[in-house]
């Protein structure tokens, strides 16, 4: 069991047409790669909720059918989830939809709480029940716990964010408001946009945004809490911002901008883009090599791949091809079958690596096994050399804060060194993105880069902790 969430969260209000379902499987649709395994969607058709949820890709999820189903609305949200192994059960799939003593919540969230075991069990002792495992629903508890005692959701949920630590980025949404909210660390992304018709967009990336036609506005400050109200989208005047619990430390995460969000998103204005072009160019200059061509492993590579080219002056060349309709529904073959999956994934270009020097370049080795692979099919298709860059420093951590981490004991780098790695692999050469350029890279002042160097921005759970509800969530089940 594992309680670790990659997600991708999306709403829209003031839509003035029938089609609100199929504008938010449009936004979720470009979030895909935020999460593969389950995703759903939330009507709000005049304060009545009505919603789909499903295991599966968008576009498996919502087939044309359910989408008409789906009533027309001025409100909806989505959410795109990736749980891992044990946890991508149906009863945990978002957004989650709850009815309370004064109305309904649905919600949709990306992060991880590092403290919501304390909160369940506090919860669990005053008679609360919980239908799933996801701290999610914890944070369901705590705005409809607050919203009893508050006179409006927006207070509700300033109040009740006070008790949640860690990671979340939120869209939630009630009979008449839009809500976003983003922790006061800013781990996750949220950014919110506008669209000719006047209505608004919420999204994890900007990528979103411009999928449904909505120009980016800004994103979420970190701790902010923005809340659309219908009255005030149909008036023009437009959200009000509640910054209160902004302060001036913040720790968004640098593996976002490494791997997770997509190259053509803006995170806390700056490029995603820009900053893998900008870890290949510290690559070159760290750890130059002579070369023929400079090829990236497809998607999250070829960013990193361009910017080695660009300062070492190597030529750039796509030397892998990737098929692009191999997804996590993919059936990966049995073990007897001896397949690769790497090998139906990705298929070299033979012209462009037969006799040569290659740089290769890579997002990050996490266990290892993707690099052995991958430096195989291009040794076969007859590389003479293989001098593979890393566009992150080595993994060692676990990441409490929203991102899938393999435990400690299967990271390569927390047993070997940089030149018994690139033996292990098959590479004549190997370079990690240092620490300390982390910062040049990204052009952030302050960044949350745990999973490289375990300084965690925040107290994370203790072992004894997990270990004890994890038992107990086993014995549920
Ligand atoms: P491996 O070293 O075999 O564990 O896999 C490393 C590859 O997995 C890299 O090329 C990344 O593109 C990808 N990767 C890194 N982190 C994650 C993650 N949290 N979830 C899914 N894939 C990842």
């Amino acid at each position: 069991m594992s309680i670790h969430e990659e997600c991708g969260v999306f709403g829209v209000i003031g839509n003035p047409n029938s089609d609100i379902a199929r504008d938010v499987y449009h936004g979720l649709y470009a979030l895909q790669h935020r999460g593969q395994e389950s995703c759903g969607i939330v009507v709000n058709d005049d304060g009545v909720f009505a919603s789909h949820k499903d295991l599966g890709l968008v576009g498996e999820v919502f087939s044309e059918n359910i989408l008409s189903s789906l009533p027309g609305g001025r409100m909806a949200i989505g959410h795109v989830r990736y749980g891992t192994t044990g946890g991508n059960t149906v009863s945990n799939i978002q957004p989650m939809v709850v009815s309370h003593q004064k109305g309904n919540l649905a919600l949709a969230h990306n992060g991880n709480l590092t403290n919501s075991l304390v909160l369940r069990d506090r919860l669990e002792l005053s008679g609360a029940i919980f239908h799933s495992t996801s701290d999610t629903e914890t944070i369901c508890y705590m705005i409809t716990r607050e919203r009893l005692k508050c006179a409006s959701i927006e207070q509700a949920v300033l109040s009740a964010v006070k008790y949640l630590k860690g990671a979340y980025s939120l869209v939630m949404m009630s009979a008449t408001k839009l809500l976003a909210v983003r922790d006061p660390m800013g781990f996750r992304p949220l950014c919110y946009g506008r669209r000719e018709d006047g209505s608004y967009v919420v999204a994890s990336e900007s990528c979103a945004l411009d999928a449904v036609g909505a120009h980016f506005i800004r994103d979420v400050l970190p701790g902010e809490m923005i809340v659309f109200t219908m009255n005030d989208v149909e008036s023009g005047a437009g959200p009000v911002s509640y910054t209160e619990n902004c302060r001036d430390h913040r720790t968004p995460c640098i593996f976002e901008y490494i791997y997770f969000a997509r190259s053509d998103s803006m995170i806390d204005s700056v490029s995603v883009h820009d900053t893998r072009v900008r870890a290949g160019k510290i690559l070159a200059r760290e750890y130059p090599v002579e070369a023929d061509v400079v090829v990236g492993v497809p998607d999250s590579g070829l960013d990193a791949a361009i910017g080695y080219s660009i300062q070492s002056g190597i030529p750039y060349e796509i030397g892998l091809v990737k098929n692009k309709y191999v997804g996590r529904s993919f059936i990966a073959p049995s073990q007897q079958q001896r397949t690769d999956t790497v090998r139906i994934k990705l298929s070299p270009v033979r012209s462009v690596l037969s006799g040569k020097r290659v740089v290769l370049i890579d997002d990050s080795i996490v266990r290892g096994t993707t690099s052995k692979r991958i430096i195989n099919i291009l040794r076969e298709a007859g590389a003479s050399e293989i001098h593979l860059r890393i566009s992150s420093p080595p993994f060692r951590h676990p990441c409490f804060y929203g991102v899938d981490v393999d435990s400690e004991d299967n990271l390569i780098a927390n047993h070997h060194s940089t030149e018994e790695i690139a033996k292990m692999i098959g590479a004549d050469s190997l370079g990690f993105l240092p620490i300390d350029d982390l910062g040049e890279m990204s052009g952030c002042a302050s960044y949350c880069s745990a999973c490289f160097d375990g300084n965690y921005p925040t107290a994370v759970p203790t072992d004894a902790r997990k270990d004890r509800f994890e038992r107990k969530l086993s014995q549920k089940e």
